[in-house]
């Protein structure tokens, strides 16, 4: 619940979940090179919620692909629960995405096959919990999400809302240290879009997550406990 607020810790003895320096990332577009990130530096403490603020084209998936080990290319230091990515391979950076980061995305990527709680309990499943035990998690998260009534229905069947609720659900499922969320209300209208992040906020904080949310929308900003902008490059 939001009373605790985010953990309270001692920087110089627990691991930062996330450390950025000198971050870059260059594209190629129609033989031009075009320097997106250019030295960002960032620290994000466990527990702490960041909004991660600027314009459309600032770079700011391209920064959440990179913490979230899900490509290469980037120069820099990127360290992720005091792990240095860059040594490590392939399967352990997929390790350090499974045991250690939730992803959120604008649209819900939920599996249509699936119902609510079976998205919830698949990601648990191969970090070998027995099945009761992923099922009583993905029931108590999509109960804190208010949706208790909903958990047979399959994507089809929910609202926006309700899908990027089962989402987010699915995202903490395994007690992520930290959640990457890349606008996870950006495609829902005003109001649901208030209610559900409200919502992520108070779980994200109750768990004791740390997060990092990409949003361009300053009024979301306004509730996390710090903001930083990406303008040109840099942070
Ligand atoms: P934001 O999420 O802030 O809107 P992005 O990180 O998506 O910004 O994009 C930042 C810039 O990087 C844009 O100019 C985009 O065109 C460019 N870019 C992103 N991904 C690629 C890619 N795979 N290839 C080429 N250019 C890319
Ligand atoms: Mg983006």
């Amino acid at each position: 619940m939001s009373e605790t607020g985010p953990a309270i810790v001692e920087p110089a003895v627990i691991d930062p979940v996330v450390r950025l320096e000198k971050l870059t990332r260059s594209f190629e577009q129609g033989g031009v090179t075009i320097d997106v990130l250019r030295g960002v530096d960032l620290v994000v403490h466990p527990g702490e919620i960041v909004a991660l603020l600027g314009p459309s084209g600032s770079g700011k998936s391209t920064m959440l692909q990179a913490i979230g080990l899900l490509e290469g290319g980037f120069g820099g230091l990127i360290e992720i629960a005091g792990v240095d990515a860059s040594k490590l391979g392939k399967d352990q950076r997929a390790a350090v995405r499974r045991d250690h980061i939730g992803f959120v995305y604008q649209f819900h990527h939920l599996l249509p096959d699936f119902n609510a709680i079976e998205n919830v309990v698949l990601p648990q499943l191969i970090t070998g919990k027995p099945r009761a035990d992923c099922e009583a998690r993905a029931k108590e998260l999509l109960d804190a999400l208010g949706l208790g009534e909903r958990l047979e229905h399959r994507p089809s069947k929910l609202s926006g809302g309700e899908q990027q609720r089962v989402a987010v659900a699915r995202a903490l499922a395994n007690r992520p240290r930290l959640v990457l969320a890349d606008e996870p209300t950006g495609n829902l209208d005003e109001a649901t879009a208030d209610k559900v992040f409200a919502q992520f906020l108070e779980l994200v904080r109750g768990e004791g997550s740390a997060a990092l949310v990409a949003t361009h929308n300053e009024r979301l900003a306004l509730a996390m406990d710090r903001v930083v902008r990406l303008h040109d490059g840099v942070l």
